[in-house]
């Protein structure tokens, strides 16, 4: 039996809940967005060829081999060298022959900073999906939350894995904008979203986690959490600004509505479900007092 070494990651997307989780580095080479608790004590590094070999390996014992998608983890695990992750990538397929899907998480900045022929070489390798977080398209929105990737380089960034072959997945943060930018925030992601055009737009609502400056700016009052009618109205505005052809998909505990969808198809509907939405609320204080309690939602 191979030795019971297996590093589990901490942190995966709720699409990936039934696939085998593989950590290729550990923590986030970044680890300053403002919004975000979730490597905050995890000092960043890189796992060795031999060590995540050797994990794939523990985990080919306690699945029989039988393994059809793969989340790679954890935050940036592009930031490893190509060669090393075509390898992993390589010994992954060799070891599960029925892997159909494998997926990462990933910074538009560093696969901004990747060559073409890199991202190329990663994709062929088995690579097949990256969860990028977008949050929102706005500057000044993104470069208060200390993101590390303006506009620009979120389309470049996404553009170019696009372009090398991979799905793309953008996460959407609802409410990062507090109350007085929620519709800046609105009308800018959409306009990102649709340079880009996303396999996948996924959005999740702010709550704010303690350690975290959003938590504390919200606490000393300089940032007001958006009410569920902000957040509904916001999400709106999105998706009427939208002109993209992916599945927006609201797959997280975190959102007040479940707004999914093919656009543009679903469009009507979906913006017709948010007005039900805003009704409910206005006609029951007692609905919206259960949306907010979902502020004080933790470790999510
Ligand atoms: S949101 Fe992503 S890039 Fe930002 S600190 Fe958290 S894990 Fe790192």
């Amino acid at each position: 039996m191979a030795e019971e070494s297996y590093d589990f990651p901490p942190f995966r997307p709720p699409s990936e809940a039934n696939s085998l989780l593989l950590r290729v580095t550990r923590g986030c080479p970044w680890n300053r967005c403002a919004f975000c608790p979730m490597y905050k004590h995890v000092k960043f590094e890189k796992r060795s060829v031999q060590t995540v070999k050797r994990d794939i390996d523990t985990a080919k014992v306690y699945t029989n081999g039988k393994v059809e998608t793969v989340f790679i983890a954890d935050s940036d695990s592009l930031v490893i060298d190509t060669e090393e992750m075509c390898q992993i990538l390589g010994y992954l397929h060799d070891t599960f022959p029925s892997i159909g899907r494998v997926t990462s998480y990933a910074r538009a900045l560093t696969l901004k900073r990747k060559s073409p022929n890199s991202l190329k070489k990663i994709r062929d390798a088995g690579l097949t999906r990256l969860h990028i977080g977008l949050e929102t398209g706005s500057a000044q929105l993104l470069s208060r939350i200390k993101k590390g990737a303006g506009p620009d380089t979120m389309i470049g960034g996404c553009t170019k894995a696009a372009e090398a072959g991979f799905e793309v997945s953008l996460y959407v943060l609802l409410g990062i904008g507090g109350e007085s930018n929620s519709q800046e925030h609105a009308l800018e992601t959409a306009r990102v979203l649709n340079q880009i055009n996303p396999d996948f737009i996924r959005v999740r609502t702010l709550v704010p986690q303690p350690d975290t400056p959003v938590f504390q700016w919200w606490n000393e009052g300089s940032f007001q959490l958006p009410g569920p009618e902000t957040i509904l109205k916001e999400q709106k505005t999105i998706i009427e600004g939208l002109s993209v052809t992916s599945r927006y998909l609201s797959d997280h505990v975190s959102n007040y509505a479940p707004v999914n969808g093919d656009l543009p198809c679903a469009k009507t509907k979906m913006i017709s479900l948010i007005d039900t939405a805003l009704d409910n609320i206005s006609k029951d204080d007692s609905l919206r007092a259960d949306l907010e309690s979902m502020r004080y939602l933790r470790r999510l």
